[in-house]
């Protein structure tokens, strides 16, 4: 309704929203939306969306991408659960700790909060079909958002994939090609797939809709705190779309004038100690990520050895004051059980993983006891049985 362009992440270069776009036609990187947001504020007020009761992320539509609500192909995502982990909290030596548990999204992820918003808009736009690469988890999203919209969809996912993703997508309808390699590999494929078909691929940040659907993590969580935000995020960062739409979300927030712009959190990624692209680059001081070699780690959704939006998330993290914490399986295994056990939530591994980089970060003194701290659950540990 308020979307007013794409623009350029890298060079700046404006594209035309009403059709579908991937990546910039002048450099190759990520197009962001872009928003009318003194109109949009002037339609949609705080008190407007406490009234929106069931919507899901649909609360706020006006600062979505989506301009006909016949379009919108939705499962009921969105309105997760913040949760208090006090007894989690108590074993961090912090006193506000809280888990916002994704893992009640449809598909068991966050990764239906992406593809609800990027199905709706390849709909609106007119695309036949959809094909995605995935580590595993977006392409189980894709699956049941492109039946949703009765729309054929074709994931390539790793061969190694858990496997509760091959027969979700299966069980939706969805072609499945498993690949022999990792998610790179799949996205040569699924981007080959999509020029030799005319489908449209909604790989990570190579078109421009998921972020808008993950950034509302970011006005959920200003909005369930009061219009506060937290001190830190701690965050499992794979492709970067949590990171990069809920920074995203909160730029929009502080432009509304909804919060201070002064007290954006600190962003902290968490990957896996054998996939650390951003970890490795956060502290080298470096601009993007070098691509790994032989990534390696059983949260399958942090297994990207190198992100086109790399450099976004190494922007994010700098000017948050964020850090970047590598864990490794085993502690992520045993994180799994200590977040089950003390508070009841049943993580994805990715999930998990931000306990053991919040205990570092606490004992270190990078974040303080009193300090207001979220992890991000992104997943079901169900999918990983
Ligand atoms: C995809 C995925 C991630 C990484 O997400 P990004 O926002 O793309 O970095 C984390 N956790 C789970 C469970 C995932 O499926
Ligand atoms: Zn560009």
């Amino acid at each position: 309704m308020y979307l007013t362009e794409l623009r350029c992440s890298s060079c700046g270069r404006g594209h035309e929203p009403g059709r579908l776009h991937n990546l910039c036609e002048a450099c190759g990187k990520p197009l962001l939306a872009g928003y009318d947001l003194a109109a949009a504020g002037a339609a949609l007020t705080k008190s407007m969306l406490a009234q929106r009761r069931d919507a899901g992320l649909w609360r706020y539509r006006e600062l979505l991408p989506v301009r006909d609500p016949a379009s919108v192909v939705s499962l009921g995502e969105g309105d997760t659960p913040l949760l208090p982990a006090p007894r989690l909290g108590a074993q961090l030596g912090l006193d506000q700790l809280y888990v916002k548990d994704e893992a009640l999204n449809p598909t068991g992820t966050f990764k239906a909060r992406g593809m609800a918003v990027a199905v709706s808009m390849a709909k609106e736009l007119g695309a036949s079909a959809l094909t995605v690469p995935s580590a595993g988890n977006a392409g189980g999203a894709l699956a049941a958002y492109a039946a949703r919209a009765g729309l054929p969809a074709h994931v390539f996912m790793p061969a190694d994939s858990p496997r509760a993703n091959v027969v979700e997508c299966e069980q939706a309808g969805a072609r499945v090609t498993l690949v022999a390699g990792l998610i790179d590999e799949c996205g040569r494929q699924s981007a080959e797939h999509a020029r030799a078909t005319g489908g449209f691929d909604v790989s990570t940040l190579r078109e421009p809709y998921r972020v808008e659907g993950k950034k509302t993590m970011g006005y959920e969580l200003a909005e369930q705190f009061g219009w506060r935000l937290p001190d830190v995020i701690v965050y499992p960062t794979g492709g970067g779309t949590g990171l990069v739409g809920m920074w995203k979300a909160f730029g929009e927030l502080a432009e509304l004038g909804w919060i201070d712009p002064d007290r954006r959190p600190r962003m902290v990624s968490v990957q896996a100690a054998g996939c650390a692209p951003i970890v490795s680059a956060f502290h080298a001081g470096a601009r993007v990520g070098a691509e790994v070699t032989e990534a390696a780690t059983i949260a399958a959704g942090l297994r990207v050895p190198q992100a086109i939006g790399d450099f976004i998330m190494l922007a994010v993290l700098r000017r948050s004051g964020g850090t970047a914490v590598a864990v490794s399986d085993e502690a992520m295994l045993a994180a799994v059980r200590e977040l089950d056990r003390l508070e009841g939530i049943f993580p994805a591994p990715e999930g998990a993983a931000c306990v053991p980089a919040v205990r570092e970060l606490a004992a270190t003194g990078a974040i303080r006891p009193d300090e207001l701290v979220v992890i991000f659950n992104t997943g079901s540990g169900l999918k990983y049985l």
